[in-house]
């Protein structure tokens, strides 16, 4: 496999994502997100699957970004490709929508692409509590944090510590 598999994802991720920020009051830089997730997916990993963590970096180019699942195809081959996808809502769906498909589909997701889901999810989970959306009220904190745990209880088993970390974190909440 490629050597510069992961450099190449960070790269491609850094440059899509070139402009995008977090909702936080400091606008953290989008690219810390994806490689939060990355490194929480590798972490829990006994032994790292490299296409997982490119997966991992690129999870949000599909919906984000002008990135085609053939570009990605090209770039990264098609087992990357396939993960991307199985993580990508439909955007052309409205949001509430997109929201309730994550809960029905995530006992479909492939063991892979669950790690990556839960990884987004803790990275999200983290952020909601520790630099939350400026704008957000507390009821929708709360309400996004209840609709993780939704999706993470139906996701399938990873047979890693991801589960166990998204549960701790958000038992961590600072808020009642
Ligand atoms: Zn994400």
């Amino acid at each position: 496999m490629d050597d510069l598999l992961l450099l190449k994802a960070l790269a491609f991720a850094a440059e899509k994502h070139r402009g995008h920020r977090r909702k936080d009051a400091e606008a953290t830089p989008y690219i810390n997100h994806l490689v939060t997730v990355a490194l929480l997916v590798a972490e829990a990993c006994r032994k790292v699957d490299r296409e997982v963590v490119a997966a991992a970096l690129l999870h949000d180019t599909l919906e984000d970004t002008d990135t085609s699942p053939d570009e990605l195809e090209v770039v990264f081959g098609p087992r990357v490709r396939g993960l991307v996808e199985e993580v990508t809502d439909d955007k052309s769906l409205p949001k509430d929508r997109r929201k309730r498909l994550q809960v029905t589909h995530a006992p479909l997701l492939s063991r892979e692409a669950s790690m990556v889901k839960i990884a987004d999810k803790i990275s999200n989970v983290r952020d909601i509590l520790e630099r939350p959306p400026a704008r957000w009220p507390e009821s929708r904190r709360q309400a996004y944090l209840a609709w993780a745990a939704e999706v993470v209880a139906r996701c399938p088993k990873t047979g890693t510590d991801l589960e166990k970390l998204f549960f701790e974190t958000l038992k961590n909440r600072s808020f009642p």
